[in-house]
C-alpha cells in the first residue's frame, strides 16, 4: 500500500482553500485503479474544517495566517497518519508539496508573502521519524522506481521460499 494525500487522490474537498488538486499523471492513477493507495488528510485528522485559514510552518511550530498557534491540531494529524501508516502496511507515502503538514522538500516560509523554501510539512517529518520514506507528487519517478524496487524483491523472495520447500 501506498499512503497519500487525499487532495492528491480526490474524491473528497479537504484542501484549506476548498478548491480540488487531484493528482491526474497516469501511474498515479493506475495505482488508484489497482487499490494501492490510502488516502489520508492530516488536517482534516486534526479537526480542522474545509475550507479553513491557511497556515504555515515556523521553526517546530505552525501558525495560521490570523497568527493563532495551531500546532496541537497538526500534531494529531501527524500522530494520526503515522498510525495509519502503521496499520496499512504502506511502503511509502507521495505526499502534496508545499503543505504544512504534507510538503516533503519544500514549504512556505512562515511569512505569509508566497515565498517558499526547503522544508517539510508536520506530517511528513513524523512519516520519516517513523521510519517511511515520503515523495512529493513531483517525484514519481523516484516512487515508481523504488516500488519495481520493492516489488522484485518480494518476487525473488517468494521464489526463494518455493525453492526451499
Ligand atoms: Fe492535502 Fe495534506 Fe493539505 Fe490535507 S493536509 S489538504 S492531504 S496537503
Amino acid at each position: 500500500m501506498i499512503l497519500v494525500s487525499e487532495c492528491l487522490f480526490g474524491g473528497r474537498i479537504v484542501r484549506y482553500d476548498g478548491r480540488a488538486c487531484e493528482e491526474t499523471d497516469s501511474r498515479f492513477l493506475i495505482w488508484k485503479d489497482e487499490g494501492r493507495l490510502v488516502p489520508i488528510c492530516p488536517e482534516v485528522f486534526g479537526g480542522l474544517s474545509v475550507p479553513r485559514m491557511d497556515a504555515q510552518r515556523s521553526g517546530d511550530k505552525v501558525i495560521d495566517r490570523a497568527g493563532h498557534d495551531v500546532t496541537a491540531k497538526y500534531e494529531k494529524g501527524a500522530y494520526e497518519a503515522v498510525r495509519l501508516a502503521k496499520e496499512s502496511g504502506a511502503v511509502f507515502a507521495v505526499m502534496k508539496q508545499n503543505s504544512p503538514s504534507c510538503g516533503s522538500r519544500c514549504v512556505y516560509d512562515g511569512s505569509f508573502s508566497g515565498k517558499k523554501i526547503c522544508g517539510q510539512g508536520l506530517t511528513a517529518e513524523y512519516l520519516r521519524k517513523a521510519g517511511f520514506i515520503v515523495f512529493g507528487e513531483d517525484e514519481l519517478d523516484a516512487a515508481c522506481a523504488l516500488l519495481d524496487d520493492i516489488e522484485k524483491c518480494d518476487i525473488r523472495r517468494c521464489r526463494e521460499g518455493k525453492s526451499n520447500d
